[in-house]
């Protein structure tokens, strides 16, 4: 009896350290994207290239991201707030809208 709790609770725990694995790796794979990170944008060549990609960009989580604000900032760097449907974590996109003519 003992050793099946002893199994059961070992199993639990690689269960739990396996999902967190695999978390950390989504969001690494996630923060080296282009796009994910104000020091690495995405270049564009037109604002609805911005709207596309936004449409279709994914969480780490899987799930869809809507956009909640956007802005322009500096040099032609474009920052879209996203927010995920599931797991309600907001995100930053950000573009690089300087070749977009004016
Ligand atoms: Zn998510």
């Amino acid at each position: 009896m003992h050793i099946a709790f002893a199994l059961a609770a070992a199993l639990a725990i690689a269960v739990v350290v396996g999902r967190k694995v695999q978390k950390d790796r989504r969001r690494l794979l996630w923060d080296r994207a282009a796009g994910h990170r104000r020091e690495h944008p995405l270049p564009v060549d037109s604002y609805t290239d911005i709207d596309e990609l936004v449409r279709n960009a994914r969480c780490h989580c899987g799930d869809k991201l809507w956009k909640r604000s956007e802005s322009g900032l500096d040099q032609g760097l474009h920052v879209v707030v996203t927010e995920c449907d599931t797991c309600e974590k907001v995100r930053k996109l950000y573009f690089d809208a300087s070749g977009v003519p004016q």
